[in-house]
């Protein structure tokens, strides 16, 4: 098996069984996205403990490529501080935007298998947006207020 086959047995597990699809009312943070040019919708939830990401989870409704992306991210988010998953979400934008930029594997993990999207223009709104929603619903709020 090459690593094409792999990255793409990995997108059609995580659409067909995507992780931390369901709603969370308790949730800090939400955002809605929507890629217009192919029609994903999605809402992305953020539970935050200080500034770690303690839960995180989504619901929606789009392309294969949108749901996988959006399931390996609340995977891969999940225990990360917001400086971390803000990194994670730049350099997942140079992978997926720029030809021949392949990001450490042990920095990506599964996120990897999307790499090959760049190959498709047309598709890698598809796999970002939930990494845009990401963003805006991080900033969705004032930061907290502090004490200090
Ligand atoms: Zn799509």
């Amino acid at each position: 098996m090459d690593l094409k086959d792999l990255y793409r047995d990995v997108i059609v597990d995580h659409n067909r069984n995507p992780r931390n699809f369901r709603p969370m009312p308790d949730a800090d943070r939400h955002a809605d996205g929507f890629n217009p040019l192919c029609g994903d919708r999605l809402t992305l939830y953020v539970k935050l403990d200080g500034d770690r990401i303690s839960d995180v989870s989504f619901q929606g409704d789009g392309c294969a490529i949108s749901v996988a992306s959006a399931s390996l991210l609340t995977e891969s988010v999940r225990g990360r501080t917001v400086p971390e998953a803000e990194a994670l979400f730049s350099t997942m934008h140079r992978v997926l935007t720029r030809e021949g930029e392949d990001a450490d594997p042990a920095v990506l993990g599964k996120l990897a298998a999307l790499s090959g999207v760049r190959e498709f223009p047309a598709r890698v709104k598809c796999a970002s947006l939930c990494w845009h929603t990401l963003e805006a619903a991080l900033h969705s709020e004032a930061a907290p207020v502090s004490t200090e």
